[in-house]
């Protein structure tokens, strides 16, 4: 297995060595950023395969680190912060966080979850055989499993990697109605801890971002299912 390289973005040093140690010790390699600026410069030079995230850095915060990260690259993070209310969670995970970690962490949990994510995040980008097809083209929509892009009408619009599996997932099972709970173990997975308003938050982006009012369907007291539409 190739070495996963991790970039831990964190100014308390004490904490960004617990997180460092114990990943070394996994087989990762790690690199350590004490600044939002200074993670952005090493996450632009050594391209890592997960980042960990302190969501209060000394210049930038975290959540402009992660949007711009997730802006530029296709990369799980996971959020540290020492706040812990559900809104926060919620407005982390817009940002595109992929998980969130409340401090004080157990550093087998943060190790645990990140493996996870590592490999969902192998599953859903190279593997092939997997149950969604590669490329998707529906009506004004032509979904690249392999690029992770989606286009509307030939134009490429920006997801945030959650919005992307959700649609692509919904969309590679047309018609099947899938409810909350099954998408959240789908697409944030089990051992997630927000609710399923996480679901219908992400549903409602992808509405607005790709126009899909009439392809991604309520189905009352159920959960949601994607329609296909025809081109016009
Ligand atoms: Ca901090």
């Amino acid at each position: 297995m190739n070495e996963k390289q991790l970039l831990i973005i964190e100014d308390e040093k004490p904490i960004a060595e617990i997180l460092s140690y114990g990943f070394k010790k996994e087989g990762f390699s790690v690199r350590c950023a004490y600044t939002g600026a200074g993670g952005l410069s090493s996450a632009m030079e050594i391209h890592p395969d997960l980042v960990l995230l302190d969501w209060m850095l000394p210049d930038l915060s975290g959540v402009d680190v992660c949007r711009i990260l997730t802006e530029r690259f296709n990369i799980p993070i996971i959020m540290l912060t020492a706040r812990s209310s559900m809104e926060d969670k919620l407005y982390g995970l817009e940002t595109g966080a992929d998980d969130y970690i409340t401090k004080p962490f157990d550093l087998r949990e943060v190790i645990a979850r990140a493996k996870t994510i590592l490999r969902r995040y192998e599953k859903a980008g190279t593997q092939p055989g997997n149950d969604s097809p590669d490329l998707i083209r529906s009506g004004h929509l032509v979904i690249s499993r392999a690029e992770w892009t989606v286009e509307k009408d030939g134009i490429r619009i920006d997801l945030t990697p959650r919005e992307f599996e959700l649609l692509l997932f919904l969309a590679g099972n047309p018609r099947q109605v899938f409810t909350r709970a099954q998408l959240l173990d789908r697409i944030w997975g089990y051992d997630f801890e927000g609710d399923t308003r996480t679901v219908d938050i992400h549903i409602q982006r992808l509405r607005k971002k790709l126009d899909l009012t009439n392809s991604l369907i309520t189905v009352f007291g159920v959960g949601y299912k994607y329609e296909p539409q025809k081109e016009n």
